[in-house]
């Protein structure tokens, strides 16, 4: 978190697009280092999993403890039913088919906005408000990753929403998908099949939301370049959002200090820290080569036009 005095009254949202393993959450970190910026992690999870499970944030507490979900929670939940709230984020962005309903939708002219959407848009705005004067910050980043909640902030009238597709090789985020324990046996079919089309499907639906809110709500970044040259990269986000560029050198001697997170499923695990930022690209090495086609092959009109796979796969190693 980086206070920086009252927050507006309409506060920015950087929302991330992309896919799971697909480094949103090391580039919300990072982003949220950025003067007036908070990271809350993959926000849409506060109510499906964690008021519905009792966990706990990021920083440990629970979330009647934490500084920013205890002011947080009683300004947007009040006396409203878990059930109902879950109910209308089902309706509005339900997990399932997310994509293809965010596809149809960002293609249409109108949003379709049943009762139930527009209380989950009202749920939404209020919690971001309510994020930006606890947390005194300009922009809260929010990583949920979804297309169809990020059509739903699009639409948002009392916060200003940006958009990052945060793209990365196909090879790299479906190796890291199937393969999380470090097991190098080929896939099963399916699952570089599932892992591909899961890929394609969310950069598709991504890009018809970057299409249907213009040039100036949205930008690609990738995950390789986010990681080579942070600086660079923070920089580029700071002036897309209209926000000053960090001052100081966000990696030091080989390491990035990052800012406690109040992600809602975090359990503890986003205290501040020092880390190496390395690109995970073990996949180069460990990704079998049918495995490798395969999933250069079901990807390749997208992923060619984000710059990868410019090699043929025999190139990058067995
Ligand atoms: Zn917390």
């Amino acid at each position: 978190m980086t206070p920086s005095g009252s927050s507006p009254a309409r506060p920015k949202v950087l929302y991330l697009l992309g896919t799971q393993r697909g480094g949103t959450t090391i580039a919300g970190r990072l982003i949220g280092q950025l003067p007036g910026f908070v990271f809350v992690g993959e926000l849409r999870k506060l109510w499906q999993v964690g008021l519905a499970e009792g966990r706990n944030c990021g920083c440990g507490k629970s979330y009647e403890a934490c500084e920013v979900w205890s002011a947080v929670l009683p300004e947007v939940v009040g006396a409203t039913e878990m059930a109902a709230m879950q109910r209308w984020q089902e309706a509005a962005a339900p997990d399932r088919r997310s994509s293809l309903r965010a596809w149809r939708l960002a293609h249409s002219s109108a949003m379709g906005h049943s009762p139930a959407v527009r209380s989950y848009a009202d749920l939404l705005a209020s919690t971001y408000v309510a994020l930006a004067e606890a947390t005194e910050a300009r922009v809260i980043v929010d990583s949920s990753k979804l297309p169809a909640d990020a059509l739903v902030v699009s639409g948002l009238e009392n916060v200003e929403p940006f958009f990052i597709e945060l793209v990365r090789d196909p090879r790299g985020t479906v190796y890291s998908a199937i393969r999380r324990s470090g097991d190098r046996a080929p896939f099963h079919p399916r699952q570089g099949v599932g892992g591909s089309a899961g890929w394609l499907v969310r950069h598709i639906a991504a890009a018809a939301l970057r299409r249907r809110v213009g040039p100036d709500r949205s930008m690609v970044v990738t995950y390789e370049d986010l990681v080579a040259d942070p600086q660079r990269i923070l920089g580029e986000i700071a002036a897309f959002l209209g926000e000053p560029a960090l001052e100081r050198r966000v990696v030091v001697e080989g390491k990035v200090d990052l800012d406690v997170a109040h992600t809602p499923i975090g359990d503890g695990r986003f205290g501040p820290v020092s880390v190496s930022l390395v690109h995970d690209d073990r996949w180069v090495t460990a990704l079998s080569r049918a495995d490798r086609m395969v999933v250069s092959t079901l990807t390749r009109p997208l992923a060619r036009h984000y710059g990868y796979l410019r090699l043929p796969p025999a190139n990058t190693g067995a």
